[in-house]
């Protein structure tokens, strides 16, 4: 039970710690509105679920996206690269896989 408690507490001091750090920047920024600029940034956390790190994600499509053979595709919707036979569609040059079009 006391662990659990611990456990909790420290969780707990990082978020605030993460939301006070944003607070001491909109303070410092001298933010007319601050307490409405939060929610909005809460908000948008929410949307997500989580706070994916955004540079990583792009990474991931460059890598993908660059060893392509002309007998392949680079689908627009899950950026997999396909064999042609797999191409289910092409729209505005963008190629879509079966298993997106399916
Ligand atoms: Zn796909």
């Amino acid at each position: 039970m006391h662990e659990l408690a611990a456990d909790y507490d420290e969780l707990r001091s990082d978020v605030k710690e993460s939301q006070d750090k944003s607070l001491e920047a909109l303070r410092s920024a001298n933010t007319p509105d601050a307490r409405s600029v939060v929610l909005e940034l809460d908000e948008a956390d929410n949307v997500d679920g989580v706070n994916l790190p955004g540079d990583f994600i792009a990474e991931e499509l460059v890598v993908q996206v660059i060893p392509q053979a002309s007998d392949e595709f680079t689908c627009y919707s899950c950026f997999l690269v396909r064999h042609r036979s797999q191409l289910a569609r092409e729209k505005n040059g963008h190629a879509y896989c079966v298993e997106c079009e399916g």
